[in-house]
């Protein structure tokens, strides 16, 4: 039983195909785990294809999202196959076009501060994607984050204050939130960490200006 889902702003856009590869990645890893949240991601589907129907027709109402979500959280629980992976693997499905089928044949290379990641190519130049591997109550390595940061647990587990996050857990954190999260003293952790990427740009006088500009 997962205790830490997708929240609904990231469903809704993941359903609309707006989001950026890389946290598209954490959410396709996150309903991999969750049979609730992709019932959600299915209804989410619906109510966002009557929003589009009723654009257009007349004026939105105001509180169109907010009865649009209302409907999604009244959604009766449907019925929801499992999905049988077709290999043996312990890298859930949306992952393994990425890194394979084994977390354990990973090329890791090693932080030099105990904690191993693996970065993730993508081709959204929005997002960086990586999978970190931290020793048993460890931190996090490379915190300092701007913008937003999702994670997915795939082993182990995660503490961030009093929250525990298990496999398949996804944390939501914002650069509002000062936190240092650190693998459960049981067991090392490993997990998807996405989180907005520099602007990097192509003209050497804007790369030069990028830390005065703050962009
Ligand atoms: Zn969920």
């Amino acid at each position: 039983m997962l205790n830490h889902h997708v929240s609904d702003e990231l469903l809704l856009s993941y359903e609309a195909g707006s989001l950026a590869e890389g946290w598209s990645l954490a959410v396709a890893t996150h309903l991999a785990y969750c049979a609730p949240c992709r019932e959600r991601a299915r209804a989410a589907a619906q109510v966002g294809g009557a929003l589009l129907e009723t654009i257009g027709a007349e004026p939105m109402r105001e509180d169109a999202l907010a009865l649009a979500l209302a409907r999604l959280d009244a959604a009766p629980p449907a019925p929801v196959r499992e999905v049988k992976p077709a290999v043996a693997s312990n890298v859930p499905a949306p992952l393994r076009d990425y890194i394979g089928n084994d977390l354990d044949a990973i090329a890791w290379r090693n932080l030099g501060t105990g904690a191993k990641q693996f970065l993730i190519k993508t081709g959204d130049g929005q997002t960086s994607v990586r999978l970190l591997r931290i020793a048993a109550g460890k931190p996090v390595p490379e915190h300092g984050h701007r913008g937003l940061e999702l994670t997915v647990v795939l082993r182990g587990t995660l503490v961030d204050d009093e929250d525990r996050f298990g496999v398949g857990d996804i944390e939501e954190a914002n650069d509002a939130v000062e936190h240092q999260p650190r693998a459960g003293e049981e067991d090392e952790c490993i997990c998807l960490a996405v989180t907005d990427a520099p602007l990097r740009f192509k003209s050497l006088i804007v790369r030069l200006a990028q830390p005065f500009l703050k962009i």
